[in-house]
């Protein structure tokens, strides 16, 4: 029986890994790889004691981290995918497919991954244009025009980035105004002259032949469709959290997410505490998704779960 079961590799989850190593906390961690979704980026930049990292530094450091500490206390797993986690007389049982385990308390901290667009050609143009990360596919488009589907924050940070060498960067959003990003980078986004907006919008189907030529968007209010020639796709439309090995153990919100009482990251589920588990990071209602804010919450988690299990 472990202390402590830990899912997930992000940053949440090594944190509370680090963490749980210098409490002394017997520990199994859980990972299908560590590294989390900014793997894929070229440049971090708001890593907060790091000026500068790669995603797929980003990565090494934070493996290098959990097993400089990880010691007697912390048995790390990866390659293994959490299936389902059921509750137990004594705690939890957490079952990989290959191995269970049997943990007193459990922190989920299994992030996410981009929402998928689902028209006519997204599936079948995905990485022939059409891509869910403007940093890393970015510059093959250098000269060309581009589309991004989405107008919360990630999609008017892909449209600043592709601005600085895309041709044109048409933006499209379902709603009538950008109220969900930031004033700031939608007021700068705006005076770049090669910028322009269509709210009111949604994709239709992604055309091309090897390669996406042109964005089929619809206009939700006039049913009228127009054809935007670009040879790229940008696709901010938001996370799924990976969560779906919880939902026989907890409620989850509407959005597949697991809700906590941000004072200490304990899981609520129908408005009750659910004794012995924990969440943090983008797999949570969380409103923000960020290293810093994920790390930060999985470590507030482990403080609690210190002490909880202490009490014991
Ligand atoms: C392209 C991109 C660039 C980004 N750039 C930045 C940036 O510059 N700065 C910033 O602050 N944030 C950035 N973010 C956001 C940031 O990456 C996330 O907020 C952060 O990774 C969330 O961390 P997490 O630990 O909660 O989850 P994740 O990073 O999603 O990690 C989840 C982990 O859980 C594992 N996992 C999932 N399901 C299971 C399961 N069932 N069993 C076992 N393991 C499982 C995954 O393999 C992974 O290791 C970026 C995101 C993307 C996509």
């Amino acid at each position: 029986m472990y202390d402590l079961a830990i899912i997930g590799g992000g940053p949440a989850g090594v944190a509370a890994g680090v963490y749980a190593a210098r409490k002394r906390l017997k520990t199994i961690f859980v990972a299908e790889v560590i590294g989390g979704q900014s793997t894929e980026s070229v440049g971090i930049e708001n890593w907060i004691g790091t000026q500068k990292i790669s995603g797929a530094d980003l990565a090494k450091s934070l493996e290098a981290h959990l097993r400089a500490y990880a010691g007697e206390y912390v048995t790390i797993k990866t390659g293994s995918r959490v299936s389902s986690v059921e509750k137990t007389p004594g705690g939890f049982s957490i079952d990989t497919g290959k191995e269970k385990f049997e943990a007193r308390a459990v922190l989920i901290a299994t992030g996410g991954n981009r929402r998928k667009l689902t028209v006519p050609g997204a599936a079948e143009f995905e990485n022939k244009g059409l891509t869910y990360c403007a940093s890393c596919d970015g510059p093959l488009f250098a000269g060309q025009e581009v589309a991004v589907v989405g107008g919360g924050n990630a999609g008017f940070e892909s449209a600043a980035q592709l601005l600085a060498y895309c041709k044109k960067v048409t933006l499209i959003h379902r709603g009538e105004d950008f109220a969900k990003a930031d004033p700031a980078t939608v007021a700068s986004v705006k005076t770049n002259s090669n910028f322009v907006a269509l709210t009111d919008s949604e994709p239709a189907e992604v055309k091309g032949s090897s390669f996406v030529s042109d964005l089929v968007v619809k206009n939700i209010k006039t049913g009228a469709l127009q054809e935007i020639p670009c040879a790229g796709i940008f696709v901010e439309i938001g996370m799924v959290p990976s969560t779906i090995f919880a939902k026989n153990l907890i409620t989850l919100d509407p959005l597949g997410r697991v809700v906590v009482n941000t004072k200490n990251q304990r899981v609520l589920s129908n408005g009750q505490e659910v004794p012995g588990l924990w969440s943090a990071g983008d797999c949570t209602d969380e409103l923000y998704h960020q290293n810093n804010i994920a790390a930060g919450d999985a470590v507030k988690a482990l403080e609690d779960i210190y002490y909880w299990l202490k009490a014991q």
